[in-house]
């Protein structure tokens, strides 16, 4: 009765034993603490032993600096580090840990034993169980560091219980010692579950072999990420580099999205967005790439003090180096299928697969690949079995005189659906467009042979045959006009306000929000109780203004922020009206249309892809030609 309600302080145990829940939640987060110690220590070969994932056993050898004998004791210290010396030092960190807090915490909680050997000393070893510390020993190792840390929390029942299962701590594992790997290329990594080796990865200078050697195969299919130039003079000094997956290569969860900051490992969570976004529509629903992503910026721009397990860090400018990286990202699939040729890789794709090494499996993206055309006859085009026969073309000049019976469509692959969902029914014909500025590229003059299958251009341009997808063709230029025409931006007035039918949270939303689409041409009132689209940009249509508005909606971020800008959105409006208008695969075109589409591609940036990132155009030379039918020498 008397003494319940008064204020004591609690005891250095008890406080350590508080403080341990939150540095100590699971095995894997002991394993990551001992491999960042081992790091920190300039190992350059780390070894780590589980047993049934972690409960029994976790050992941590490493090849590192050493502890010194009189310090053994000391860093087993709560607040006791070699790592920071003042608060000052805080703002400017350089190793990964810095609380001095892992040891005491692990040693609350287990039966743990440091052994050390410093170059030139003796080796010495301490025990710590249930917090309790034993006396220094001497001990005959190896120079480096070895950290045995047995029976965690078979003191603490409650922990225990609410412990995941052992296959499950042990995957966890995996992932943390993958996800160092991935940011120490130079330090040699070995883990073993259960008497069982699960990763060994030689430490290597080369970047790439470390990918090849955590990813395996999908390593080559990862493409490196490549900052538009422009961003150069953006505000900043952050940067991003690093490799992301093809678009056909998906994940359910975004687990194998490995995001670096300063060399340290953080969760992904807070940039899964911005990577979905710079990948745009070229992601399906639910799905995440594969990507590897180093952020480098001043230490001072990321305070990484926020989470006792240091896996959260806080970025002081977090809106400008998440548009950075979807930028990046955006920036890299966009200019990713350029200039296919004919003969050998496609040069454009600097991925992995180009920079083979002899002794590596090595396979290149599937949709590089198939945009590849063999001439030398070693490799056969690959031609899929099509359910339907495909039209047969006819050169354009005799068009006058073909029978009118309806082409076939061949079905679309689900992949191909997925792409162009956003692809209405109506089509704007080729000829009836705006006229786009001068020349801009270095393409020149192209005269269109002929139309295959409805659906493919086959063109002259000086001395190389190409072959033109109508539709992806079609697509580019349409988005470049529609995002740079400003007229489509002005709101107009409709005819009968569209009502928006929104809960709760959307009305927020959009009160939240309403600049955005103020922006944008709309302008939308709430009249009794009901939102009503009044106004709204004249390049949307009567039945996409709602959907437009709800997928809007999705976007304005949670806190009001707006994530993207106004330029960005219109930029994912051009990119889903150019979707939709384009001419269709299966659709005859007249010569004057196709003469159109090709003056055309002569005035937009990027004419090689299309606005999914897929290739536009396939060229064949008429060298290449020559030698394939042995005209050469
Ligand atoms: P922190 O890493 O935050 O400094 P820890 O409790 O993880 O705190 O480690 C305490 C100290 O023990 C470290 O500052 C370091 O001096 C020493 N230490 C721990 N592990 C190693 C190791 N593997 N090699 C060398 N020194 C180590
Ligand atoms: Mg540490």
């Amino acid at each position: 009765m008397m003494s319940s309600d008064r204020i004591t302080q609690l005891d250095e145990k008890t406080i350590g034993h508080i403080a341990a829940g939150e540095v100590v939640e699971r095995p894997a987060q002991v394993v990551k603490e001992l491999v960042e110690n081992s790091l920190d220590a300039k190992s350059t070969h780390i070894e780590v032993e589980i047993e049934r994932g972690g409960f029994d056993l976790m050992l941590i050898t490493d090849n590192g600096s050493g502890i010194d004998q009189s310090d053994l004791p000391l860093a087993l210290d709560r607040h006791a580090t070699s790592k920071l010396s003042s608060a000052a030092d805080l703002s400017s960190i350089g190793t990964l840990g810095f609380r001095g807090e892992a040891l005491a915490s692990i040693g609350m909680v287990s039966e743990l034993t440091v052994s050390s050997r410093p170059r030139g000393a003796e080796g010495r070893s301490i025990v710590m169980m249930d917090g309790d510390k034993g006396s220094v020993q001497p001990c005959g190792m190896a120079e480096g560091t070895r950290m045995e840390v047995k029976n965690i929390f078979s003191n603490q029942p409650a922990r225990l219980a609410f412990q995941r299962r052992s296959p499950t701590e042990t995957s966890k594992v995996v992932d943390v010692i993958i996800s160092h790997a991935l940011s120490h290329p130079k330090v040699g990594f070995r883990l073993k579950s259960d008497g069982k080796i699960i990763l060994d990865v030689p430490a290597t200078d080369d970047m790439e072999d470390r990918l090849y050697d955590v990813l395996g195969q999908q390593a080559g299919k990862m493409i490196n990420l490549k900052a538009p130039a422009s961003d150069a003079q953006a505000p900043g000094n952050e940067s991003w580099t690093g490799w992301i997956s093809t678009p056909d290569i998906t994940r359910g969860k975004g687990d194998d999205i490995h995001i670096l900051i300063n060399g340290r490992p953080v969760a992904a969570q807070p940039f899964l967005q911005a990577i979905r976004r710079g990948y745009r529509t070229r992601l399906m629903q639910g799905r995440h790439p594969v990507a590897v992503l180093m952020l480098e910026l001043p230490p001072t721009e990321v305070d990484v003090n926020v989470h006792p397990t240091k896996s959260e860090v806080r970025l002081r400018n977090s809106w400008r180096v998440l548009e950075r990286l979807e930028r990046a990202i955006a920036h890299t699939l966009e200019s990713t299928p350029t200039e296919p040729e004919s003969s050998g890789p496609i040069t454009g794709i600097t991925s992995l697969a180009n920079q083979t090494q002899e002794s590596k499996p090595v396979q290149k993206p599937s949709w590089a690949t198939s945009a590849q055309l063999s001439l030398s006859g070693e490799q056969p085009l690959e031609l899929k079995p099509k359910e339907k026969s495909r039209p047969i073309s006819t050169a354009p000049t005799s068009q006058k005189t073909i029978t009118n019976q309806a082409p076939i469509a061949p079905a679309l692959s689900s992949a191909e659906r997925e792409l162009h969902r956003y692809a209405g029914a109506d089509m704007t014909r080729p000829g009836s467009e705006e006229p786009l500025g001068p020349v801009i590229n270095d393409l020149p003059p192209m005269e269109p042979l002929a139309q295959f299958a409805d659906s493919y251009i086959v063109v002259q341009a000086k001395d190389e045959l190409l072959l033109i997808d109508q539709h992806a063709l079609h697509e580019r230029i349409r988005y470049e006009r529609l995002r740079h025409d400003e007229s489509i931006w002005v709101g107009q007035t409709r005819i009968s306000p569209v009502d928006l039918n929104l809960d709760q949270r959307q009305e927020t939303k959009l009160a939240a929000g309403i600049h955005v689409f103020d922006q944008l041409g709309f302008i939308i009132e709430k009249d009794v109780d009901n939102f009503k689209i009044l106004k709204a940009p004249a390049l949307l249509k009567g039945d996409e203004l709602e959907p437009f508005v709800h997928d809007l909606l999705l976007d304005v971020s949670q806190d009001g922020a707006p994530l993207e800008t106004v330029e960005k959105r219109k930029d994912h409006l051009a990119f889903l009206n150019s979707c939709r208008g384009a001419v269709k695969a299966n659709e005859r075109l007249t010569l004057p249309e196709m003469r159109r589409l090709l003056d055309d591609m002569r005035r937009i940036p990027n004419p090689w892809a299309c606005v999914h990132g897929r290739p536009t155009a396939m060229r064949i030379p008429l060298d290449a030609l020559d030698l394939h039918f042995g005209r050469h020498g």
